[in-house]
């Protein structure tokens, strides 16, 4: 999949990244929940330079999370990114960009250690805990 392009809610964002696959993963943490009102869906766009800030990066409100970035939409609030500057490594949203929603590939959950009683994600996948072990089914 080449150059997908999405955008928040107002539309006051536009993210594109180019050469990206449709793999969508979840973090379960307390910070994604408490943020998103649930778990977050989100892709890997790889290297920065995958990331281009079609519209709007001025726009873009950073709440600085111990050392890394969670940037949000400052007009309507939407979750853009999850950003650790120490490496240039992005997690963006998935539910920004329509090509994902209708191709996605949901292959693992993060900080599944973390995850409320109450919810699940029906299907077998891959899931880490807060270490970064995998945990088996
Ligand atoms: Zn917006
Ligand atoms: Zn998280």
């Amino acid at each position: 999949m080449n150059n997908i392009h999405g955008h928040c809610v107002c539309g006051a964002v536009e993210i594109t990244i180019n050469e990206y696959s449709n793999f969508v993963y979840t973090c379960h943490c307390d910070t994604c929940r408490r943020m998103n009102s649930g778990p977050v869906l989100s892709i890997d766009p790889g290297p920065k330079e995958n990331v281009v800030f079609a519209k709007g990066e001025e726009q873009i409100t950073i709440y600085h999370d111990e050392e890394v970035e969670r940037g949000f939409c400052s007009v309507c609030g939407s979750t853009l990114f999850w950003h650790n500057p120490a490496d240039n490594h992005y997690c963006m949203n998935a539910e920004l960009f329509d090509e994902i929603i209708e191709n996605a590939s949901f292959n693992l959950e993060l900080f599944y250690d973390m995850k409320p009683k109450y919810y699940s994600f029906a299907g077998e996948r891959k899931k880490l805990d807060r270490y970064f072990q995998e945990i088996q089914p």
